[in-house]
């Protein structure tokens, strides 16, 4: 007779050989950084498409300056050519599961198949060897963490979030960015304005944030480029109110930094 278990036991073996098999690596390239160097990574999630993602491109060209893109395995397979130019550019591409499902609604096993998945075709696609994981929403369970951190990814949040999907404003995402930036900070951007997410405003939100704080002295780096304790830092909380609560986009004064 199975005992509960011995089945618990059986699930838990499936799923490390099912995530084990995920080709990972780990950036070893961090350059070590004094924690006062003032440095911004920007992060583009829910890619690629096709309407923002190259303009974004563009923008960061001009500036010269890299990303990190957390892209979905459904939009890579829809739009392969620009999942290789965002990496032909030098950005980092990064792992926001294949078809961005709650992880709470799904089985270990399928959180499995979907981040392996993403990984896999990330690597055919571009090369790149991802380690970095981010959970649509931010949002993931105690255990989910626990299993996939074992398998050698680093789960990476944000500690700055303009809400661009919710349809925010330029003024208001500058201010948010001005009240939650820190010396070392993750900025949430997305770079697919897909239903419900409308990111009209984030293109023009960059052409302005990106110019100032280089003023101000801050590096844009990716994420692999952040001290460990700040890129690993999980300061997790529920940031998406569910659809149907979603809060009218904010508009606020713009701030004299930016004017
Ligand atoms: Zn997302």
């Amino acid at each position: 007779m199975i005992t509960t278990y011995m089945r618990f036991a059986i699930r838990v073996l499936l799923i490390s050989i099912v995530i084990s098999a995920i080709p990972t690596y780990s950036n070893a390239a961090s350059t070590p950084v004094n924690k006062n160097t003032k440095q911004i990574a920007l992060t583009f999630d829910d890619g690629p498409d096709l309407k923002y993602t190259p303009e974004i491109l563009k923008i960061l060209a001009k500036y010269k300056i890299n990303a990190t893109f957390f892209v979905l395995g459904k939009q890579m397979q829809r739009y392969p050519e620009m999942t290789k130019k965002i990496a032909s550019a030098g950005h980092v591409l990064a792992n926001h599961t294949w078809s961005h499902r709650q992880l709470k609604l799904l089985s270990d096993i399928k959180i499995a198949y979907e981040i392996r998945a993403t990984n896999q075709l990330i690597f055919k696609l571009t090369g790149q060897k991802n380690h970095l994981f981010r959970p649509p929403y931010g949002a993931i369970s105690p255990s989910q963490r626990k299993l996939i951190q074992k398998q050698g990814y680093q789960l990476s949040f944000w500690n700055v979030d303009t809400r661009d999907w919710s349809g925010n404003l330029p003024n208001a995402m500058l201010n948010i960015v001005k009240r939650q930036l820190r010396h070392q900070s993750v900025i949430l951007m997305h770079c697919y304005g897909g239903d419900p997410k409308n990111a009209n405003y984030t293109v023009e939100t960059l052409n302005t944030l990106i110019p100032v704080y280089l003023k101000r002295g801050y590096q844009f780096v990716t994420i692999s480029q952040l001290p460990v304790p700040v890129k690993l830092r999980t300061p997790f909380r529920q940031t998406y109110a569910p659809i149907k609560q979603q809060p009218k986009p904010m508009i606020g004064v713009i701030h004299p930094i930016f004017k």
